[in-house]
């Protein structure tokens, strides 16, 4: 899949990957991943300088639960954007992160990408903070479906869906006309009939708590936290970066672009992260 795009590097950054090398030699530290991180597999970010001009407000928890309209747009938009989205491939970034974690400098990855990529690199101890889309869940009886058998269902009750030219958009949503949405046909769960809802954490809903835990258990574990590819304007990543520095843990931010942390950052590399978790793979394992 192309890359929708690719954001250019601040002059500097091998210079400051230099010294981050340094400053995480010898050290175990916990990987925070973003949207960043997805961008050179192909998936748009949603604050990054690409993805501006495409200014747009994904679906909101409450929206999704006490909307059949809104939920039926949800799922005539992700039937679209599904097959894009599945076939995205790890980058350098995912892969960088899965060989400092055989190499043994992570202690874990927290990420807040939904798209799995950190696990099919390879990574073990990935918390996806946010969930992932490869899963669907009955919001009636709790049972489980993936996302691909869904894909199924959808488009038997859909035939031809795919046939409408679309932009893959962040979340594996993709933009539609209003007037589409109407004929679409949502499925139920399979065995109760009930409402499905992606296992991802919407705008609005919280992060399960057993979820937050095994996150703070990789960050409390770690001597740094690294932050890649995350703006960090959403507070349920944010939230790692205040534990770590009420724990004295340095935090570094590896973004091309301005982040939450950057006035707090012991080294800040506005180098692509794909490149600079390469390198760091390559210098400290
Ligand atoms: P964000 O869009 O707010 O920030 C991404 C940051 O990454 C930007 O600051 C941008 O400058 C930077 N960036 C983009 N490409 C980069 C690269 N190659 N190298 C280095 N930096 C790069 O993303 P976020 O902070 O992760 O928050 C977005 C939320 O939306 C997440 O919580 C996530 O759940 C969801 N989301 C997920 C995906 C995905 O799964 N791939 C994609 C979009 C959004
Ligand atoms: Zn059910």
């Amino acid at each position: 899949m192309p890359s929708p795009w690719v954001p250019a590097p601040v002059e500097g950054w091998e210079l400051a990957c230099e010294r981050l090398v340094g400053a995480l030699a010898g050290k175990r530290f916990c990987l925070l991943s973003g949207a960043g991180c997805s961008t050179e597999s192909g998936i748009p970010d949603y604050r990054g300088g690409g993805t501006a001009r495409r200014a747009r407000s994904p679906i909101r928890f409450r929206e999704f639960i006490q909307d059949e309209l809104g939920r039926r747009r949800y799922w005539a938009r992700s039937t679209l954007g599904w097959p894009r989205f599945r076939s995205a491939e790890p980058s350098r970034a995912h892969l960088g992160a899965a060989s400092l974690e055989k190499g043994g400098r992570l202690t874990g990855i927290v990420t807040q990408n939904v798209d799995r990529l950190h696990t099919r690199a390879g990574a073990e101890r990935v918390v996806e903070l946010h969930g992932a889309l490869a899963e669907v869940v009955c919001l009636d009886c709790g049972a489980l479906e993936s996302r691909d058998e869904l894909q199924v269902r959808l488009l038997d009750a859909n035939p031809g869906w795919l046939e409408q030219v679309v932009e893959l958009a962040p979340d594996g949503d993709a933009e539609l006309p209003v007037e589409c949405v109407r004929d679409f046909r949502v499925c139920g769960c399979v065995r109760c009939g009930g409402v499905l809802k992606p296992r991802v954490v919407f705008f609005g809903e919280g992060v399960p708590v057993e979820t937050v835990r095994a996150a703070y258990e990789h960050v409390d574990a770690a001597e740094a936290l690294v932050v890649a590819g995350s703006s960090l304007a959403v507070f349920s990543g944010y939230r790692f970066v205040r534990r770590a520095l009420e724990r004295g843990c340095p935090v570094h931010v590896v973004n091309i672009g301005p982040t939450r942390a950057d006035q707090v950052a012991t080294e800040r590399v506005a180098g692509a992260a794909g490149e600079v978790l390469e390198r760091l793979a390559a210098r400290l394992c």
